[in-house]
């Protein structure tokens, strides 16, 4: 066992605050890694505040993680140690289901292991995630870093990248495509600019009045305030798909309006409580779609970093010490951020 150093929330409420817990022994599987950079996902606020169900504390987030190859189990070969890989949100999952046998891990019969949240098959144990100075994963879920990309600003790929990244090639984005996103945070960010690199003219829609240059420089073409409904009614039956990233409950009525014939809206945002229901007709008279998508497969993870290698993306980020932690989550729920916070991990040792 190795002890690594953590930032944890030890409550609901509380402060994160520093912690030091043992990672299991590498396993003839596993791959032992030094965390340099992980970053800050919405997902981990609502997980550590119990917005999803009860929490064991202390809780350990973080599933947006890169770092460099320590120790190799005696049946791993095809990584060397000192290479740069990554970690996303997924640490197992049963590999024998028929999700799994398709590359859809995400989407695991049985179930998946989160990085954080879950428990771990070969100890028992809580999964810890990313804020931490080094983790165990099987091979299986370990990404390749392709070089090019700066690698703290890369960490945001691994949740923001490839949850964004999957339902714009589920639903067939592509050159002339209209595509709808939905709030300009971390998820959001990362739609403008893969669904712009992918050939599709983007609308944004945000709350957040100073954010419009930003959302042209990252490759928007048309930004809309979304609580002003007068702009919002030029925007009806004008888009083929849109990416709902917003991490609050809100009326999705404006959005299905600004949707075209069969147009989908899918959801990403994970709010504690469910949006008010779709107006049937809304649904009904465009023959429109509602639907939902969760993080990617690992095999697809794969294919996202090398896409936004190939077309040189990463996140903007702003790259932290532990110490402004608690800020930044601060600063996250006011929708103040620009466009992900990374924390530096060599700030975590207290
Ligand atoms: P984030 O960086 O905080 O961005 C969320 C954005 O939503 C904000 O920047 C803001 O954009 C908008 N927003 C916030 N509160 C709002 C409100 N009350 N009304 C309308 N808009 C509001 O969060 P994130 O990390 O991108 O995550 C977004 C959501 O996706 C979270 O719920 C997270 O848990 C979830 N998530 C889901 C998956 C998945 O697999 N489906 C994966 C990762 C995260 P504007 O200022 O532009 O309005
Ligand atoms: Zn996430
Ligand atoms: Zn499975």
């Amino acid at each position: 066992m190795v002890s690594v150093h953590a930032w944890a929330a030890h409550s609901a409420d509380g402060p994160l605050a520093p912690w030091h817990f043992e990672r299991r022994d590498c396993g003839p599987n596993d791959v032992r890694i030094a965390i340099d950079w992980c970053g800050i996902c919405h997902s981990d606020v609502h997980f550590a505040k119990g917005d999803w169900g009860p929490v064991a504390y202390p809780a350990v987030p973080g599933h947006e993680i890169v770092g460099r190859v320590v120790q190799l189990g005696s049946g791993v070969s095809d990584l060397a140690i000192g290479e740069t890989v990554a970690i996303g949100c997924l640490v197992d999952s049963c590999r024998a289901c028929p999700s799994c046998g398709v590359g859809l891990e995400n989407y695991c019969d049985v179930g998946w292991t989160g990085t954080y949240a879950g428990v771990e098959k070969q100890t028992g144990r809580p999964t810890y995630g990313g804020y931490s100075t080094g983790i165990v994963v099987d091979r299986h879920f370990v990404l390749r870093m392709p070089s090019g990309l700066d690698p703290a600003a890369a960490a945001p790929l691994l949740c923001a990248g490839i949850t964004t990244y999957s339902p714009l090639r589920h639903w067939k984005v592509g050159r002339g495509s209209r595509v709808g996103v939905v709030g300009l945070g971390g998820l959001g960010h990362m739609a403008v600019k893969l669904a712009a690199a992918m050939g599709a003219e983007v609308t944004l829609f945000t709350t957040s009045p100073g954010k419009e240059r930003d959302a042209e420089r990252l490759g928007a073409s048309r930004v809309v305030l979304s609580r002003d409904p007068e702009h919002m009614a030029k925007t009806a039956n004008s888009l083929d798909v849109i990416i709902d990233t917003v991490s609050a409950t809100h009326d999705l009525e404006p959005f299905f309006n600004a949707l075209y014939r069969e147009g989908t809206l899918v959801l990403l945002g994970a709010p504690p409580s469910p949006h008010p229901s779709p107006n049937i007709f809304s649904l009904l008279f465009r023959r429109r779609s509602l639907a939902g998508s969760l993080i990617g497969g690992i095999r697809e993870t794969q294919e996202m970093l090398e896409f936004c290698a190939a077309h040189k993306i990463t996140a903007d980020v702003e790259v932290i010490a532990a110490s402004q932690l608690n800020e930044a989550w601060a600063r996250m729920l006011r929708s103040d951020v620009k466009y992900r916070f990374v924390i530096d991990t060599s700030t975590l040792a207290a």
